[in-house]
């Protein structure tokens, strides 16, 4: 039996202009077209798969994505489903820290925030395994940072992020820190970008870069790759950065566990690094409390070491300087395999240098 558009719309509740539409996007392609007349007949099999297309553009899944969708068993198109959304929630997170950074900044009234200030301590170390340390940081009054340099020059692109980022140790009014962040980022990608020129036949250095930015009583976050931010408050251990791996989007898709990805042989396999090529890094505020403690670390540690025992060291080592030493030899006590670059910052209420 073949319907007609009109027949078809009604039984499927389209309208025949979406039909049409489908038609012509390829996403639902009539049983038959007259030649003669170009009149569009249908199936009365086609019907799910007319409404399943609908119900994907009323999702905002992309055309390119539906066809896909379309061509999926169900169990299969279940699965990419949900991947699709995991992507959208991702995506939308991101910009909720963005658009709620920018209401608190642009809502900033000035010499109305708490005076702030930072106990500081940074440690870095080759490791047992590795040839060279490729991993810089630094720990300044107001800023925090570390990089993972890799590939042949990923010692100078590490150094080179690092130094480019160091002009933001210095007060930057709470109006202007995004802005400060976003141009910072931007000098340092480019900075990399030379770097990693000079040497374009392996193709794959760069490094990842991670940074706190103190600003009156409000800590600026700047991220790209896979080191990691943790804040111990409340003896409570936070991680508030978001891994760019591939591992990660896996977990994200609901395709892989966290069990899963610790042990994954590809779990450092970036998505979003400074290379040379254009980079989106996320950007976020946080209030900063007195008494909170942020480590900031780069993946020779946090893949190396679990969670518990960084949060034991945080809550029991008083001393900054006695926690970063306590971190590194816990990377080095099980076979130190990657270079580690680490800082412990206590935040604290006096008058900022
Ligand atoms: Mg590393």
């Amino acid at each position: 039996m073949e319907l007609t558009i009109g027949e078809f719309a009604r039984a499927s509740r389209l309208t025949p202009k979406a039909l049409r539409l489908y038609d012509e996007l390829g996403l639902l392609t009539p049983a038959r077209t007259d030649p003669r007349s170009g009149y569009r007949f249908y199936s009365p099999a086609q019907l799910d798969q007319a409404r399943l297309v609908a119900w994907l553009r009323r999702l905002g899944m992309p055309l390119a994505r539906i066809r896909q969708v379309c061509a999926l068993s169900r169990a299969d198109a279940a699965a990419e489903v949900r991947a699709y959304w995991a992507g959208v929630e991702a995506d939308t997170a991101t910009r909720r820290d963005l658009a709620s950074f920018l209401v608190a900044q642009l809502s900033e009234r000035e010499n109305t925030t708490m005076t702030l200030a930072l106990r500081y301590a940074l440690r870095t170390d080759r490791g047992l395994v590795r040839e060279s340390n490729q991993d810089r940081g630094y720990a300044g009054d107001r800023l925090l940072a570390v990089a993972d340099g890799f590939g042949s020059r990923g010692e100078p692109a590490s150094a080179s992020a690092i130094d480019a980022l160091s002009a933001l140790d210095g007060v930057i009014p709470a109006g202007e820190l995004l802005n400060a962040l976003a141009d910072a980022v931007h000098r340092a990608g480019t900075a990399v970008a030379d770097v990693v020129a000079a040497n374009r036949d392996d193709g794959c250095s760069g490094t990842t870069l991670t940074a706190l930015v103190l600003s009156g009583s409000r800590l600026g976050l700047v991220h790209v790759g896979d080191a990691r931010v943790y804040l111990l408050r409340g003896g409570e251990l936070f991680r508030i950065t978001h891994d760019h791996t591939a591992v990660q989007s896996l977990v994200d898709e609901g395709r892989l566990t966290e069990e899963e990805a610790v042990s994954h042989p590809r779990r450092s396999l970036l998505v979003r690094a400074l290379n040379g090529r254009d980079v989106r890094p996320d950007l976020a505020l946080h209030d900063a409390l007195p008494g909170d403690r942020y480590l900031l670390c780069t993946d020779g540690l946090h893949t190396v070491v679990p969670r518990e025992e960084l949060a034991a060291v945080l809550r029991e080592v008083v001393e900054p300087e006695d926690a970063v030493e306590r971190l590194v030899e816990s990377a080095n006590e099980r076979g130190g395999p990657d270079n580690v670059v680490c800082v412990v910052a206590d935040v604290v209420t006096g008058p900022q240098i």
